[in-house]
Protein backbone atom coordinates (compact mmCIF):
# COMPACT_ATOMS: atom_id res chain seq x y z
CA UNK A 1 0.00 0.00 0.00
CA UNK A 2 1.12 3.28 -0.92
CA UNK A 3 0.52 6.48 0.80
CA UNK A 4 2.40 9.15 -0.42
CA UNK A 5 1.42 11.02 -4.09
CA UNK A 6 4.41 10.11 -7.05
CA UNK A 7 7.73 12.32 -6.91
CA UNK A 8 6.06 13.83 -10.37
CA UNK A 9 2.51 14.70 -8.65
CA UNK A 10 4.49 15.68 -5.44
CA UNK A 11 6.44 18.50 -6.93
CA UNK A 12 3.38 19.37 -8.97
CA UNK A 13 1.93 20.02 -5.71
CA UNK A 14 4.57 22.07 -4.53
CA UNK A 15 4.35 24.76 -7.52
CA UNK A 16 0.81 25.06 -7.10
CA UNK A 17 1.53 25.83 -3.54
CA UNK A 18 4.04 28.25 -4.42
CA UNK A 19 2.07 29.60 -6.79
CA UNK A 20 -0.60 30.33 -4.40
CA UNK A 21 1.57 31.88 -2.01
CA UNK A 22 3.33 34.24 -4.32
CA UNK A 23 0.47 35.17 -6.90
CA UNK A 24 -3.21 34.73 -5.24
CA UNK A 25 -2.51 35.51 -1.18
CA UNK A 26 -1.55 38.79 -1.79
CA UNK A 27 -4.30 39.71 -3.74
CA UNK A 28 -6.73 38.33 -0.70
CA UNK A 29 -6.82 42.03 0.64
CA UNK A 30 -8.45 43.59 -2.25
CA UNK A 31 -11.06 40.80 -2.79
CA UNK A 32 -11.84 41.02 1.26
CA UNK A 33 -12.29 44.91 0.62
CA UNK A 34 -14.05 44.41 -2.28
CA UNK A 35 -16.93 41.65 -0.65
CA UNK A 36 -16.85 43.92 2.72
CA UNK A 37 -17.95 47.03 0.41
CA UNK A 38 -20.57 44.63 -1.18
CA UNK A 39 -19.37 44.61 -4.45
CA UNK A 40 -18.89 40.48 -4.39
CA UNK A 41 -15.52 38.83 -4.03
CA UNK A 42 -14.17 38.48 -7.37
CA UNK A 43 -10.67 39.90 -8.82
CA UNK A 44 -9.80 43.10 -11.45
CA UNK A 45 -9.60 42.23 -14.47
CA UNK A 46 -6.23 43.08 -14.63
CA UNK A 47 -5.01 40.79 -11.69
CA UNK A 48 -6.54 37.88 -13.51
CA UNK A 49 -4.81 38.57 -16.57
CA UNK A 50 -2.14 39.12 -14.90
CA UNK A 51 -2.36 35.53 -12.89
CA UNK A 52 -3.77 33.44 -16.30
CA UNK A 53 -0.38 34.40 -17.45
CA UNK A 54 1.53 33.16 -14.19
CA UNK A 55 -0.46 30.02 -14.25
CA UNK A 56 0.18 29.29 -17.75
CA UNK A 57 3.51 30.21 -18.34
CA UNK A 58 4.14 27.74 -15.39
CA UNK A 59 2.34 25.31 -16.85
CA UNK A 60 -0.80 25.08 -14.82
CA UNK A 61 -3.09 24.77 -17.76
CA UNK A 62 -4.91 21.71 -18.78
CA UNK A 63 -3.50 19.55 -16.04
CA UNK A 64 -6.30 16.88 -16.39
CA UNK A 65 -7.24 17.37 -20.17
CA UNK A 66 -6.38 14.99 -22.87
CA UNK A 67 -3.04 15.53 -24.42
CA UNK A 68 -4.80 15.21 -27.71
CA UNK A 69 -6.24 18.90 -27.21
CA UNK A 70 -3.69 20.24 -25.56
CA UNK A 71 -3.76 18.51 -21.82
CA UNK A 72 -1.01 16.48 -19.56
CA UNK A 73 -3.85 13.66 -19.04
CA UNK A 74 -3.12 14.17 -15.17
CA UNK A 75 -4.86 11.19 -13.30
CA UNK A 76 -7.63 12.27 -10.20
CA UNK A 77 -4.71 12.25 -7.70
CA UNK A 78 -2.86 14.70 -8.96
CA UNK A 79 -5.67 16.84 -9.00
CA UNK A 80 -6.41 16.07 -5.58
CA UNK A 81 -2.96 17.86 -4.76
CA UNK A 82 -3.62 20.69 -7.11
CA UNK A 83 -7.11 21.42 -5.27
CA UNK A 84 -6.20 20.74 -1.75
CA UNK A 85 -3.44 23.98 -2.62
CA UNK A 86 -6.38 26.22 -4.33
CA UNK A 87 -8.17 25.82 -1.43
CA UNK A 88 -5.77 27.58 0.81
CA UNK A 89 -6.65 30.71 -0.47
CA UNK A 90 -9.96 32.99 -0.65
CA UNK A 91 -9.11 34.39 -4.05
CA UNK A 92 -11.46 33.18 -6.34
CA UNK A 93 -9.15 31.23 -8.60
CA UNK A 94 -9.65 28.39 -11.15
CA UNK A 95 -6.58 26.83 -13.25
CA UNK A 96 -8.29 26.57 -16.52
CA UNK A 97 -10.40 24.85 -17.48
CA UNK A 98 -12.36 24.00 -14.75
CA UNK A 99 -12.34 20.11 -14.24
CA UNK A 100 -16.05 18.88 -13.76
CA UNK A 101 -17.49 19.87 -17.41
CA UNK A 102 -14.10 19.29 -18.84
CA UNK A 103 -15.00 15.27 -17.73
CA UNK A 104 -18.59 15.87 -19.00
CA UNK A 105 -17.20 16.77 -22.28
CA UNK A 106 -14.56 14.85 -22.30
CA UNK A 107 -17.01 11.60 -21.90
CA UNK A 108 -19.59 12.76 -25.04
CA UNK A 109 -18.00 14.94 -27.58
CA UNK A 110 -18.01 13.87 -30.76
CA UNK A 111 -15.71 14.76 -33.52
CA UNK A 112 -17.35 18.17 -34.30
CA UNK A 113 -17.86 19.03 -30.35
CA UNK A 114 -14.10 18.42 -30.16
CA UNK A 115 -13.01 20.60 -32.41
CA UNK A 116 -15.84 23.35 -31.36
CA UNK A 117 -16.01 22.88 -27.36
CA UNK A 118 -13.45 20.57 -26.28
CA UNK A 119 -10.37 22.46 -27.89
CA UNK A 120 -11.25 26.02 -26.73
CA UNK A 121 -12.41 25.25 -23.28
CA UNK A 122 -9.18 23.26 -22.82
CA UNK A 123 -6.99 26.15 -24.26
CA UNK A 124 -8.59 28.51 -22.04
CA UNK A 125 -10.27 30.46 -24.76
CA UNK A 126 -14.21 29.40 -23.15
CA UNK A 127 -15.86 29.42 -20.31
CA UNK A 128 -18.81 27.24 -19.68
CA UNK A 129 -21.60 26.93 -17.02
CA UNK A 130 -24.01 23.87 -16.21
CA UNK A 131 -27.79 24.13 -15.81
CA UNK A 132 -29.30 21.33 -14.05
CA UNK A 133 -31.14 22.17 -10.88
CA UNK A 134 -34.73 24.19 -11.40
CA UNK A 135 -37.30 25.84 -9.29
CA UNK A 136 -38.55 22.32 -8.36
CA UNK A 137 -35.88 19.88 -8.61
CA UNK A 138 -32.29 20.85 -6.85
CA UNK A 139 -31.36 17.84 -4.83
CA UNK A 140 -33.29 15.44 -7.08
CA UNK A 141 -32.50 16.68 -10.45
CA UNK A 142 -34.53 13.72 -11.68
CA UNK A 143 -37.44 15.76 -10.95
CA UNK A 144 -36.46 18.50 -13.75
CA UNK A 145 -39.50 19.54 -16.20
CA UNK A 146 -37.29 21.61 -18.61
CA UNK A 147 -38.39 20.00 -22.05
CA UNK A 148 -36.56 19.76 -25.16
CA UNK A 149 -38.16 18.58 -28.42
CA UNK A 150 -37.34 18.03 -31.81
CA UNK A 151 -38.25 20.16 -34.44
CA UNK A 152 -36.57 19.08 -38.10
CA UNK A 153 -33.18 18.84 -37.23
CA UNK A 154 -33.24 21.16 -34.48
CA UNK A 155 -34.27 20.81 -30.51
CA UNK A 156 -36.53 23.62 -29.46
CA UNK A 157 -35.87 23.97 -25.11
CA UNK A 158 -38.44 25.59 -22.77
CA UNK A 159 -38.20 25.84 -18.98
CA UNK A 160 -36.82 27.41 -16.10
CA UNK A 161 -32.82 27.04 -14.18
CA UNK A 162 -31.77 28.61 -11.37
CA UNK A 163 -28.96 28.53 -9.52
CA UNK A 164 -26.65 28.46 -12.35
CA UNK A 165 -22.90 29.63 -11.64
CA UNK A 166 -21.55 31.92 -14.45
CA UNK A 167 -24.39 31.90 -16.50
CA UNK A 168 -24.10 35.65 -17.35
CA UNK A 169 -20.69 35.27 -18.92
CA UNK A 170 -20.28 31.41 -19.57
CA UNK A 171 -19.55 31.53 -23.28
CA UNK A 172 -21.98 28.10 -23.30
CA UNK A 173 -23.77 26.50 -20.51
CA UNK A 174 -24.28 22.80 -20.49
CA UNK A 175 -28.02 22.28 -20.43
CA UNK A 176 -30.06 19.59 -18.90
CA UNK A 177 -33.65 18.99 -20.51
CA UNK A 178 -36.35 15.81 -20.36
CA UNK A 179 -36.19 14.21 -23.94
CA UNK A 180 -38.67 11.20 -22.60
CA UNK A 181 -40.93 12.16 -20.06
CA UNK A 182 -41.85 8.56 -19.74
CA UNK A 183 -38.41 7.81 -19.18
CA UNK A 184 -36.98 10.43 -17.18
CA UNK A 185 -33.90 10.21 -15.73
CA UNK A 186 -33.30 6.67 -17.40
CA UNK A 187 -33.27 7.28 -20.21
CA UNK A 188 -35.24 10.27 -20.61
CA UNK A 189 -32.52 12.99 -19.91
CA UNK A 190 -30.35 14.78 -22.33
CA UNK A 191 -27.35 17.63 -22.16
CA UNK A 192 -27.55 20.02 -24.73
CA UNK A 193 -24.71 22.72 -25.26
CA UNK A 194 -26.33 25.81 -25.63
CA UNK A 195 -24.41 29.13 -26.62
CA UNK A 196 -24.27 32.67 -24.46
CA UNK A 197 -26.29 34.36 -27.39
CA UNK A 198 -28.73 31.84 -28.39
CA UNK A 199 -32.11 33.32 -28.96
CA UNK A 200 -34.35 32.27 -26.11
CA UNK A 201 -31.48 31.59 -24.11
CA UNK A 202 -32.63 34.80 -21.28
CA UNK A 203 -30.36 35.21 -18.25
CA UNK A 204 -33.23 36.72 -16.01
CA UNK A 205 -31.64 38.12 -13.22
CA UNK A 206 -28.47 37.55 -10.95
CA UNK A 207 -29.11 36.07 -7.47
CA UNK A 208 -26.65 37.82 -4.64
CA UNK A 209 -25.15 34.83 -2.38
CA UNK A 210 -23.84 34.32 0.92
CA UNK A 211 -19.56 35.14 0.52
CA UNK A 212 -19.90 37.53 -2.61
CA UNK A 213 -21.28 34.59 -4.89
CA UNK A 214 -23.48 35.35 -7.74
CA UNK A 215 -25.92 32.90 -9.58
CA UNK A 216 -28.08 32.98 -12.00
CA UNK A 217 -31.85 32.42 -13.20
CA UNK A 218 -32.18 31.28 -16.67
CA UNK A 219 -35.67 30.90 -18.70
CA UNK A 220 -35.63 28.92 -22.21
CA UNK A 221 -38.09 30.07 -24.16
CA UNK A 222 -38.20 28.59 -27.47
CA UNK A 223 -34.79 28.16 -27.29
CA UNK A 224 -33.51 26.42 -30.74
CA UNK A 225 -30.47 24.42 -30.52
CA UNK A 226 -28.81 22.94 -33.62
CA UNK A 227 -29.15 19.19 -33.76
CA UNK A 228 -25.47 18.86 -33.38
CA UNK A 229 -25.10 20.75 -30.21
CA UNK A 230 -26.68 17.64 -28.38
CA UNK A 231 -24.15 16.31 -26.05
CA UNK A 232 -23.65 12.12 -26.17
CA UNK A 233 -26.63 10.24 -26.47
CA UNK A 234 -29.61 11.54 -26.77
CA UNK A 235 -31.62 10.32 -23.58
CA UNK A 236 -28.43 9.45 -21.86
CA UNK A 237 -27.46 12.50 -20.41
CA UNK A 238 -27.87 11.15 -16.79
CA UNK A 239 -24.48 9.33 -16.59
CA UNK A 240 -21.93 12.14 -17.98
CA UNK A 241 -24.02 14.83 -15.54
CA UNK A 242 -23.05 12.58 -12.60
CA UNK A 243 -19.69 12.40 -14.26
CA UNK A 244 -20.07 16.14 -13.82
CA UNK A 245 -21.03 15.89 -9.86
CA UNK A 246 -18.41 13.58 -9.02
CA UNK A 247 -15.44 15.68 -10.16
CA UNK A 248 -16.66 18.67 -8.59
CA UNK A 249 -17.51 16.79 -5.56
CA UNK A 250 -13.97 15.33 -5.12
CA UNK A 251 -12.68 18.84 -6.23
CA UNK A 252 -14.79 19.91 -3.47
CA UNK A 253 -13.39 17.53 -0.88
CA UNK A 254 -10.11 18.60 -1.92
CA UNK A 255 -10.90 22.33 -1.42
CA UNK A 256 -12.36 22.00 2.05
CA UNK A 257 -8.93 20.11 3.35
CA UNK A 258 -6.93 23.05 2.21
CA UNK A 259 -9.26 25.58 3.66
CA UNK A 260 -9.20 23.53 7.03
CA UNK A 261 -5.34 23.41 6.82
CA UNK A 262 -5.91 27.00 6.55
CA UNK A 263 -8.17 27.45 9.14
CA UNK A 264 -6.06 25.13 11.25
CA UNK A 265 -2.53 27.32 10.56
CA UNK A 266 -4.42 30.51 11.82
CA UNK A 267 -5.20 28.65 14.74
CA UNK A 268 -1.82 27.49 15.17
CA UNK A 269 -0.38 30.91 14.74
CA UNK A 270 -2.46 32.87 16.88
CA UNK A 271 -3.45 30.88 19.93
CA UNK A 272 0.16 30.80 21.43
CA UNK A 273 0.30 34.76 21.51
CA UNK A 274 -3.02 35.65 22.86
CA UNK A 275 -2.94 36.07 26.83
CA UNK A 276 -6.54 35.74 28.46
CA UNK A 277 -6.51 35.55 32.06
CA UNK A 278 -2.59 35.03 32.41
CA UNK A 279 -2.36 32.09 29.89
CA UNK A 280 -1.78 31.80 26.04
CA UNK A 281 -4.61 30.26 24.65
CA UNK A 282 -2.62 27.26 23.35
CA UNK A 283 -2.39 26.10 27.36
CA UNK A 284 -6.00 26.01 27.10
CA UNK A 285 -7.69 22.49 26.84
CA UNK A 286 -10.70 23.38 24.90
CA UNK A 287 -7.98 25.04 22.27
CA UNK A 288 -5.69 22.10 22.24
CA UNK A 289 -8.51 19.89 21.66
CA UNK A 290 -10.21 21.97 18.59
CA UNK A 291 -6.15 21.65 17.24
CA UNK A 292 -6.53 18.56 17.65
CA UNK A 293 -9.73 16.86 16.58
CA UNK A 294 -8.77 19.22 13.58
CA UNK A 295 -5.69 18.07 12.81
CA UNK A 296 -7.42 14.57 12.63
CA UNK A 297 -10.23 15.45 10.95
CA UNK A 298 -7.99 16.91 8.11
CA UNK A 299 -5.39 13.77 7.84
CA UNK A 300 -9.04 11.25 7.49
CA UNK A 301 -10.12 14.00 5.07
CA UNK A 302 -7.05 13.93 3.14
CA UNK A 303 -6.62 10.12 3.21
CA UNK A 304 -10.21 9.43 1.89
CA UNK A 305 -10.35 11.85 -0.71
CA UNK A 306 -6.68 10.59 -2.10
CA UNK A 307 -8.53 6.80 -1.85
CA UNK A 308 -11.06 7.94 -3.65
CA UNK A 309 -9.56 9.67 -6.30
CA UNK A 310 -7.28 6.48 -6.87
CA UNK A 311 -9.98 4.30 -6.89
CA UNK A 312 -11.80 6.23 -10.18
CA UNK A 313 -8.50 6.88 -11.44
CA UNK A 314 -8.47 2.40 -11.52
CA UNK A 315 -11.77 2.84 -12.91
CA UNK A 316 -13.59 1.26 -10.04
CA UNK A 317 -17.07 2.69 -9.49
CA UNK A 318 -16.75 5.47 -6.60
CA UNK A 319 -20.32 6.52 -5.95
CA UNK A 320 -20.20 5.61 -2.70
CA UNK A 321 -17.03 7.12 -1.63
CA UNK A 322 -17.78 10.77 -3.61
CA UNK A 323 -20.76 11.12 -1.04
CA UNK A 324 -19.35 10.29 1.85
CA UNK A 325 -16.13 12.79 1.28
CA UNK A 326 -18.60 15.16 0.00
CA UNK A 327 -20.54 15.39 3.35
CA UNK A 328 -17.43 14.73 5.57
CA UNK A 329 -14.87 16.91 4.31
CA UNK A 330 -17.23 20.00 4.07
CA UNK A 331 -18.83 19.47 7.02
CA UNK A 332 -15.47 19.03 8.33
CA UNK A 333 -14.36 22.17 6.92
CA UNK A 334 -17.07 24.14 8.08
CA UNK A 335 -16.69 22.97 11.73
CA UNK A 336 -12.65 23.80 12.04
CA UNK A 337 -13.30 27.08 10.64
CA UNK A 338 -15.99 28.34 12.93
CA UNK A 339 -13.45 27.23 15.58
CA UNK A 340 -10.71 29.42 14.06
CA UNK A 341 -13.83 32.47 13.85
CA UNK A 342 -13.81 31.56 17.45
CA UNK A 343 -10.66 31.48 18.52
CA UNK A 344 -10.29 34.63 16.97
CA UNK A 345 -12.90 36.67 19.14
CA UNK A 346 -13.92 39.80 17.96
CA UNK A 347 -10.88 39.93 15.20
CA UNK A 348 -12.74 36.49 14.10
CA UNK A 349 -15.58 38.27 13.29
CA UNK A 350 -14.46 41.08 10.87
CA UNK A 351 -14.23 41.39 6.96
CA UNK A 352 -10.69 41.69 7.69
CA UNK A 353 -9.84 38.59 8.14
CA UNK A 354 -10.28 35.80 5.57
CA UNK A 355 -12.37 33.46 7.83
CA UNK A 356 -15.85 34.74 7.51
CA UNK A 357 -15.36 34.65 3.48
CA UNK A 358 -14.31 31.26 4.13
CA UNK A 359 -16.97 30.13 6.50
CA UNK A 360 -19.80 31.67 3.84
CA UNK A 361 -17.76 29.87 1.13
CA UNK A 362 -17.92 26.33 2.62
CA UNK A 363 -21.92 26.87 3.97
CA UNK A 364 -22.54 27.07 0.34
CA UNK A 365 -20.66 24.05 -0.42
CA UNK A 366 -22.38 22.36 2.10
CA UNK A 367 -25.56 22.76 0.00
CA UNK A 368 -24.56 22.90 -3.80
CA UNK A 369 -23.59 19.81 -5.17
CA UNK A 370 -25.84 17.82 -3.24
CA UNK A 371 -26.56 19.20 0.15
CA UNK A 372 -25.34 17.19 2.88
CA UNK A 373 -28.27 15.40 4.57
CA UNK A 374 -28.64 13.97 0.40
CA UNK A 375 -25.30 12.83 0.41
CA UNK A 376 -25.49 10.84 3.65
CA UNK A 377 -29.15 9.31 2.68
CA UNK A 378 -27.46 7.86 -0.61
CA UNK A 379 -24.75 6.08 1.82
CA UNK A 380 -26.97 5.04 4.44
CA UNK A 381 -29.27 3.86 1.61
CA UNK A 382 -26.89 1.95 -0.25
CA UNK A 383 -26.00 0.33 3.23
CA UNK A 384 -29.47 -0.46 3.52
CA UNK A 385 -29.04 -2.52 0.00
CA UNK A 386 -32.30 -0.10 -0.87
CA UNK A 387 -33.11 0.69 -4.50
CA UNK A 388 -34.66 3.87 -5.51
C1 LIG B 1 -23.51 28.80 -4.58
C2 LIG B 1 -24.34 27.83 -5.38
C3 LIG B 1 -23.99 27.58 -6.70
C4 LIG B 1 -24.77 26.71 -7.46
N1 LIG B 1 -24.44 26.53 -8.79
C5 LIG B 1 -25.22 25.70 -9.55
C6 LIG B 1 -24.94 25.54 -10.94
O1 LIG B 1 -23.96 26.12 -11.48
N2 LIG B 1 -25.76 24.74 -11.68
C7 LIG B 1 -26.81 24.09 -11.15
O2 LIG B 1 -27.49 23.38 -11.87
N3 LIG B 1 -27.11 24.24 -9.83
C8 LIG B 1 -26.34 25.03 -9.02
N4 LIG B 1 -26.63 25.18 -7.68
C9 LIG B 1 -27.80 24.49 -7.14
C10 LIG B 1 -27.45 23.36 -6.19
O3 LIG B 1 -26.85 22.27 -6.84
C11 LIG B 1 -28.75 22.97 -5.46
O4 LIG B 1 -29.09 24.09 -4.66
C12 LIG B 1 -28.59 21.77 -4.58
O5 LIG B 1 -28.47 20.62 -5.38
C13 LIG B 1 -29.78 21.62 -3.63
O6 LIG B 1 -30.99 21.77 -4.30
P1 LIG B 1 -32.15 22.72 -3.68
O7 LIG B 1 -31.55 24.02 -3.39
O8 LIG B 1 -33.32 22.64 -4.57
O9 LIG B 1 -32.49 22.03 -2.28
P2 LIG B 1 -33.58 20.87 -2.03
O10 LIG B 1 -33.34 19.74 -2.96
O11 LIG B 1 -34.93 21.50 -1.98
O12 LIG B 1 -33.19 20.44 -0.55
C14 LIG B 1 -33.34 21.35 0.56
C15 LIG B 1 -32.84 20.66 1.81
O13 LIG B 1 -33.67 19.53 2.08
C16 LIG B 1 -32.91 18.50 2.67
N5 LIG B 1 -33.06 17.29 1.85
C17 LIG B 1 -33.34 17.21 0.52
N6 LIG B 1 -33.42 15.92 0.12
C18 LIG B 1 -33.17 15.16 1.21
C19 LIG B 1 -33.08 13.76 1.46
N7 LIG B 1 -33.24 12.86 0.46
N8 LIG B 1 -32.80 13.35 2.72
C20 LIG B 1 -32.61 14.24 3.72
N9 LIG B 1 -32.67 15.57 3.55
C21 LIG B 1 -32.95 16.03 2.33
C22 LIG B 1 -31.44 18.99 2.71
O14 LIG B 1 -31.17 19.49 4.00
C23 LIG B 1 -31.43 20.11 1.71
O15 LIG B 1 -30.44 21.10 2.00
C24 LIG B 1 -25.88 26.05 -6.90
C25 LIG B 1 -26.20 26.30 -5.55
C26 LIG B 1 -25.45 27.17 -4.80
C27 LIG B 1 -25.82 27.41 -3.36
Amino acid sequence: MEFELSEEHRMLKELVHRFVQDELMPLEAGVLQREAEGKGAYLLPADMARIDEVSKNLGLWGLDAPSDVGGFDLPMVAMVGVEEEIGYSVTPYTLPPDSPNLRMLMATVNERQREAYLAPYVAGQTVSAIGISEPGAGGDPAGMITRAERDGEDWVLNGRKIWISRADHADFTITMAVTNKEKGARGGISAFLIDRETPGFNVLRKIPMIGGQATYEIALEDCRVPGWKLLGTEGQGFAPMQIRLGTRRIQMAAWSIGMAQRALDMICEYAPQRVTFGQPLSERQAIQWWVADAATRIHAARLMTYDCAWKLDQGRDVRLEISMIKAYATEMAWEVIDHAMQCYGAMGMTKELPLQLMASKIRTMRIYDGPTEVHKWVVARNLFGAKR
